[in-house]
């Protein structure tokens, strides 16, 4: 049995990660109150998912468990990156980036509008080697926002194979079921089972 602190105070993305390593024999606790959330200063996604783990493994001496996750748009060559959260400035919200984003996009034509989220999560361990998985979701960025569900990006990320749909036209079940995060705790559950193996 392994308990893992995890470094996300977000109880949405706790609740997911409980129920894909539902079946695993792993204990999953929440960041104790005294140790605080850490920078994000690297410049990859890897580099912050690890940077996190290390940090809570060195504060509580416990298995730790980071996510990093970034939305790559093609005609922006990449952006915004590692930077989603702060993609409009230090403090924006949901709603500035998505902003942004369309205003960027604004003459490139939806056969150009090309992105992938991706998200990495680091396992740190006082006594083992680093386990780090990544998970992808390719899609679209739509010309208008649509959908009420989610958060982030999701009302103008259209996933392939979703008719068009953005990831805020579908129910939490139908976006976990596909999504960058979704993957790379499928691809932990996995990696977790084999580390477990005599
Ligand atoms: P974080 O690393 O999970 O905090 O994600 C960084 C940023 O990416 C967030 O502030 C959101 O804007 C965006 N993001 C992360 N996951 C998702 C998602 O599942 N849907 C839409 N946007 C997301």
């Amino acid at each position: 049995m392994t308990t893992f602190v995890l470094a996300t105070a977000n109880a949405h993305k706790t609740e997911e990660m409980r129920m894909v390593l539902a079946d695993l024999d792993v204990t999953l606790v929440a960041r104790p109150l005294g140790v605080p959330d850490v920078e994000e200063t690297e410049d990859s996604l890897e580099g912050n998912a690890t940077l996190k783990a290390r940090a809570l493994v060195e504060a509580t001496g416990m298995a730790a468990l980071a996510d990093d996750t970034g939305l790559f748009v093609d005609a922006l060559s990449g952006r915004p990156g590692v930077w989603s959260a702060r993609y409009a400035g230090e403090e924006a919200s949901y709603e500035d980036n998505v902003r942004k984003l369309l205003d960027e996009l604004a003459e490139v034509p939806i056969e150009r509008r090309g992105a992938e989220f991706r998200t990495v999560i680091a396992a740190a361990y006082p006594d083992h080697e680093d386990l780090v998985v990544v998970g992808t979701l390719k899609g679209s960025i739509t010309l208008v926002a649509r959908g009420a569900r989610g958060f982030g990006y999701d009302p103008v990320f259209a996933p392939e194979g979703g008719g068009g749909r953005t990831l805020a036209e579908m129910s939490p079940e139908e976006k976990n079921a596909i999504s960058h995060r979704g993957n790379a705790l499928r691809g932990l559950a996995v990696a977790l089972a084999k580390r477990a193996e005599p």
